[in-house]
């Protein structure tokens, strides 16, 4: 895609003076994704799961069609597409599905160091209920430590759960080496991929991970959606999290939300067809703008792998500067993301930089930013800028 045409397509207010660099944590909706959904919400009405009218005839047919681009993108087939309301509740679904079935079984399952809550959370739910957790760790870059991963398989192993891209450095893990490790002592692979649909390219059957999770409102797509991929002829029955009308082959009960899974069907159509383009622009912007923070502030350090991360992520330390302080000081005019996750209102230092080696100082220092598909080179330069501005600023006071 030209810069030109990335222009035509961007809203008004994507158009004002606020920069936005924070798409690991959502993307703005693509105009085109938000056009196709439209109908649905307003005079398309019908329950999609209704068998004897044409409302639900329609409604079923847009769903089905949505489900089958989606599947197109990760190189799947329609059927191994399961609808959610999102990420989280695929991880969840992922994770507590293949524990509950195989517990009799198998009963350990391993993460690595620097998974999302929604993969954490549901394991520490899951110890509770006498499953053991293993943590993998991984090294400086965030890539998974395979020696590691190596001893810890076992037959007692149900499932290894690996995230596909990171959501704070970046980092793109090597599937292809994990699964095969896995297979040889039969212990499933999930992924959570939710931020890997603008990064790479996915192929659920030629790497033949087991399940994998996608979400929308990290591709462009409207928030509220996901999918959980689910491997046809997957050895195990997984259990559903939620009881109801059978709907998703009744993993995953309720009246799916028609407008959301058009929605976010489009914006994977559209991921297929300019995904590559896109991925080049963003990592062209993405070296611009770290080599003009690079240039002005040379102790600046960069967390996370050189090569093979998501090609609009930007994770930096600004030594001596708090992260905090100075992403407030970007406000009004630009958005980023400071290195502290929130989890139920506690806030406490990044996991995922502890893990890759970082002590609190330079993770109180580490800020991220997200370059996304309307960002323009305009835009980076000036949000560049602005934080060398203030980062001298802040830098001045403490001295
Ligand atoms: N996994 C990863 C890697 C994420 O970045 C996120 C969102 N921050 C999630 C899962 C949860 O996604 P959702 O908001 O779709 O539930």
């Amino acid at each position: 895609m030209s810069y030109t045409s990335v222009n035509e397509i961007r809203t008004p207010a994507m158009k004002k003076a606020r920069i936005y660099l924070d798409h690991q944590s959502t993307t703005p909706i693509d105009p085109r994704a938000y056009a196709a959904m439209e109908p649905w919400f307003r005079e398309e009405y019908g329950n999609p799961h209704a068998t004897v009218h044409a409302f639900g005839w329609r409604a079923h047919g847009a769903i089905e069609e949505s489900r089958a681009r989606i599947a197109s993108l990760v190189r799947s087939d329609p059927e191994e597409i399961i609808f959610t309301s999102g990420a989280t509740e695929a991880n969840n679904m992922a994770i507590i599905g293949v524990a509950r079935a195989l517990k009799s079984a198998r009963d350990e399952i391993l993460i690595s160091a620097i998974e999302h809550a929604s993969v954490t959370a549901p394991c520490a739910a899951l110890k509770e209920d006498g499953f053991r957790i293993t943590v993998i760790p991984v090294d400086h870059e965030g890539h998974i430590d395979l020696g590691a991963l190596e001893a810890r398989l076992s037959h007692r192993v149900a499932l290894v759960s690996v995230m596909a891209v990171n959501n704070e450095i970046g980092t793109i893990q090597s599937l292809a080496e994990i699964i095969d490790k896995c297979r040889r002592v039969g212990a499933l692979v999930h992924s959570d991929a939710a931020q890997a649909l603008c990064a790479m390219d996915l192929d659920t059957h030629g790497l033949g991970i087991d399940l994998m999770t996608l979400s929308s409102h990290k591709c462009y797509g409207p928030k509220g959606v996901g999918a959980l991929y689910l491997r046809a002829g997957l050895p195990v029955h997984i259990r559903p999290l939620m009881f109801g009308g059978g709907q998703e082959s009744g993993l995953r009960p309720g009246t799916l939300p028609t407008p959301l899974c058009v929605g976010f069907g489009r914006a994977c159509e559209i991921l297929l067809s300019e995904g590559r383009d896109e991925r080049m622009r963003l990592g062209e912007l993405s070296r611009r703008f770290l080599h003009r923070l690079l240039m002005s502030l040379p102790d600046t350090r960069v967390n996370g792998p050189d090569h093979a991360r998501h090609p609009g992520n930007i994770n930096v330390q600004f030594p001596g500067i708090d992260a905090s302080i100075l992403a407030t000081n970007l406000q009004p005019e630009v958005a980023c993301s400071i290195a502290s996750s929130c989890h139920s209102g506690i806030i406490g230092p990044s996991h995922v930089l502890a893990a890759i080696g970082l002590n609190d100082d330079e993770i109180n220092c580490s800020v991220r930013f997200g370059i996304g598909r309307f960002t323009t080179m305009a835009e980076v330069d000036k949000a560049a800028a602005l934080i060398v501005r203030a980062a001298e600023r802040l830098a001045r006071e403490l001295v």
